[in-house]
C-alpha cells in the first residue's frame, strides 16, 4: 500500500475522508496508515482535523490538491489552448499557422499516433 493510493482515496472524497475508514479501505493496519498519513502531511498534500464519530476520535483528512477546473476544457487540445481566444492579430484563418497547429493537434489525438492517412477522410 502506497501513499499515492491513500492520497487518491482522500482526493476522491471532496468533503474529506476519515482516517478510521482509510486504513480499512486500504486493507492496512492503523499504524501503517498513520505513517502514510504522516508522510502526506509532511509533504503538505493533505490537511488533518480531529473529529469524533460515534464517540471515537479520528481525523478528517482533506487533500490540498484542488481538482483542475474543467471550465476551459473545450478550448484545450492536449495541453494547447485554443489560439483564437484573446487573439488580436489580423485574422485570416485559412493562413493562420497557430490555428492550423491547434487543429492538427486535435486531429492527432491525445497519444499523437493517429494514422496520418485517416486525417484526410
Ligand atoms: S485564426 Fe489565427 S489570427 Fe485568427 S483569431 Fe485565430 S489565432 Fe488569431
Amino acid at each position: 500500500m502506497s501513499a499515492e493510493e491513500a492520497l487518491e482515496y482522500i482526493k476522491s472524497h471532496p468533503e474529506g475522508a476519515l482516517q478510521s475508514d482509510l486504513w480499512k479501505v486500504l486493507k492496512i493496519d492503523s499504524r501503517k496508515c498513520s505513517r502514510i498519513v504522516a508522510k502526506l502531511l509532511k509533504d503538505n498534500l493533505i490537511t488533518r482535523e480531529v473529529e469524533t464519530i460515534d464517540g471515537i476520535r479520528t481525523y478528517r483528512l482533506c487533500c490540498t490538491i484542488k481538482p483542475r477546473s474543467k471550465r476551459f476544457d473545450p478550448l484545450l487540445a492536449l495541453d494547447a489552448f485554443e489560439p483564437c481566444a484573446g487573439c488580436i492579430e489580423e485574422c485570416v484563418p485559412e493562413h493562420c499557422a497557430k490555428l492550423s497547429e491547434w487543429i492538427f493537434s486535435i486531429v492527432m489525438g491525445a497519444d499523437g499516433n493517429q494514422d496520418i492517412e485517416r486525417i484526410g477522410q
